[in-house]
């Protein structure tokens, strides 16, 4: 109990430190230097006099929002406007020659015609044949001044901008299609959710690239602008909702399941969020707080989670929070630090990209090592299982095919439903109670265990299977082989039986056997042929021992076995 109020406190100590951030210096993309503005509507450009060039503007959401921004003298013959909001209805952009206006380019939700380019930039450029002093946008219906990231620089720095952003995004973007694909996988042949969630995050991150990046224009340029924007801001709610789920699954056996179930909430509620901030009509800004708030506690408390998995010792839990960190740790830093600076308007939505890339790899790293244990394991497992069988199926005295061993490998080897000739011996050792009165049952034992060794060796030499049936009965089972042979290979064995020594072990004693032979079909019981060669062995014993008895071949009459004798 201590313990878990220990626990608590320093996940709401992380969870105030987060959110503390929060009101922390608010980062926006500000306007270049010399930016003036002005909330008008007219369709023609205000008069510069009427502009405003401190503060930020009010009231534009509703109206148009006007903007001049001084095109820098280095730029002036070559100049571009890159712009990384798409969050309007329309733009108007004029590029202004010695106090008159060019020609306008418009581009509108759901038309951005040329203009875009993958990163999420729109661009325009000025005509190179006499220098532009400034840049002038019209735009209407804009959701977020402070959004707004604009950058006039000259058209081959743009051009070489955008090759890198699209090379960057394009390969990060293969990356996560190829991790989620792979964490898809896992899921299926595993069955852990953690994987599912995993997949799920990888996709839709991969999706919110394609989407933010504008890549998506290609095949839907339609979607251009605002709809764009809204999707993207849902998809990585989305994500953040998948990156929950995966840490709190991956994390399930090692906390109590009330912070893990909270967690999930958190990522339901950062969902939830996203998609009414990306209702139409809504205002996305009223939503930034408790985006931000959702989505930082949501990490706080993944944090804690993760340590607190990592401090039991939990293997697989750590492994799995090390590759999770990754993206997490990054998006963390994009709300702390500006990265926007490196790769125009878009440097954390790539480092993203990438460290959710890199997250995957981490993990198909570590997966691949717990998946070769596994395997490892199982190959273990099944071998020991092997060797389990082989034991059971083997008399731990002789070595050779106990009953149940012996009837296996006799319906392998003799039955199918051919209607080869099978035959059966049975062996039993003569007076060998006497053996055991005589010389002690130790030496009984090695009498057994030489009389297998013997019996073992006929294997090979007759091509048959010997197996001991309990006590000092043997059993010899043989295909092919039919009537005189087989009464000859009976002989064969009863002699050779005979001939061990047992001096050491008996000394002056002579082992005897006495062998019922049974014939029959392959495509009989067995239980039909050794009822017919346990009555001969009967009848052998009858006799007078030592000698082989043959039962009748037709094994399918009910008739006692007419015995033939051989010896
Ligand atoms: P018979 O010629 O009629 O077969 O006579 P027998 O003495 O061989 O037959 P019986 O069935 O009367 O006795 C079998 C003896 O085999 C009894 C038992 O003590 C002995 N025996 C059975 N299993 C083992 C074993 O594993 N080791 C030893 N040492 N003796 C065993
Ligand atoms: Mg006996
Ligand atoms: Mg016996």
């Amino acid at each position: 109990m201590k313990a878990g109020l220990g626990s608590l406190r320093r996940m709401l100590w992380v969870m105030a430190v987060a959110c503390a951030l929060i009101s922390g210096p608010h980062l926006a993309a500000q306007p270049p230097a010399g930016t003036c503005f002005a909330v008008t509507s007219s369709v023609a450009a205000p008069d510069r006099s009427d502009l405003q060039c401190a503060g930020a503007p009010t009231g534009y959401r509703g109206s148009v929002l006007w903007l001049r921004l001084p095109v820098p003298a280095s730029q002036s013959r070559d100049a571009s406007l890159a712009m990384h909001t798409t969050r309007f209805e329309r733009m108007s952009v004029m590029f202004e020659y010695a106090d008159t206006l060019g020609p306008r380019h418009t581009i509108g939700r759901g038309d951005f015609a040329d203009s875009w380019h993958i990163g999420g930039q729109v661009a325009f450029r000025a005509r190179g044949d006499q220098p532009a002093t400034a840049v002038w946008l019209r735009i209407a219906g804009l959701e977020d001044y402070n959004l707004l990231s604009l950058r006039i620089v000259s058209a081959q720095a743009a051009q070489r901008q955008f090759e890198l952003t699209a090379f960057a995004i394009g390969a990060a973007l293969a990356l996560l299609g190829i991790a989620a694909l792979f964490n898809m996988g896992l899921a299926a042949s595993m069955r852990r959710s953690f994987f599912l969630w995993h997949g799920g995050w990888a996709a839709t991150v991969m999706v919110w690239g394609l989407v933010w990046s504008q890549a998506g224009l290609a095949v839907f340029p339609a979607a251009a602008g605002t709809a764009s924007a809204r999707l993207a801001t849902v998809l990585a709610c989305l994500a953040i909702m998948f990156a929950t789920f995966a840490t709190a699954s991956a994390l399930r056996d090692a906390l109590p399941r009330w912070p893990l179930r909270l967690l999930g909430a958190l990522g339901v509620l950062v969902l939830a969020a996203g998609v009414a901030s990306g209702l139409p009509g809504v205002d996305i800004g009223q939503f930034a707080p408790v985006l931000m708030i959702g989505t930082l506690s949501s990490l706080a408390l993944a944090t804690a989670c993760i340590a607190a998995g990592w401090r039991k010792g939990h293997g697989a839990a750590r492994d799995l929070a090390i590759s999770w960190a990754i993206p997490m740790v990054t998006l963390a830093m994009t709300q702390i630090v500006d990265l926007d600076a490196i790769l125009w308007g878009g440097g954390d939505k790539v480092l993203m990209l990438y460290a959710s890339a890199l997250q995957v790899v981490c993990l198909t790293g570590f997966a691949t090592v717990r998946l070769r244990a596994l395997r490892m394991q199982r190959d273990r497992a099944v071998e020991i299982g092997k060797a389990l069988a082989e034991l059971a199926e083997r008399d731990p005295l002789t070595g050779l095919l106990n009953r149940r061993g012996f009837l296996g490998k006799y319906a392998e080897a003799f039955g199918g439903g051919a209607s080869r000739p099978v035959g059966l011996l049975l062996i039993d050792v003569d007076k060998f109670k006497a053996v055991n009165d005589e010389f002690g049952h130790q030496a009984g034992d090695e009498v057994l265990v030489t009389l297998g060794r013997r019996l073992a060796s006929f294997e090979e030499r007759f091509g048959c299977r010997v197996g001991r049936l309990g006590g000092e009965e043997f059993v010899l089972g043989v295909s092919g082989v039919a009537d005189g042979g087989l009464v000859e290979l009976a002989e064969t064995v009863r002699s050779e039986l005979a001939e061990c020594d047992f001096g050491a072990t008996a000394p002056g004693h002579r082992i005897s056997v006495s062998i019922g032979v049974a014939q029959g079909a392959a495509d009989r019981p067995f239980q039909a042929l050794y009822r017919k060669a346990d009555e001969a062995l009967y009848a052998a014993k009858r006799e007078g021992r030592n000698r082989v008895v043959c039962a009748d071949r037709d094994i399918e009459s009910d008739q006692a076995p007419v015995l033939q004798q051989v010896s």
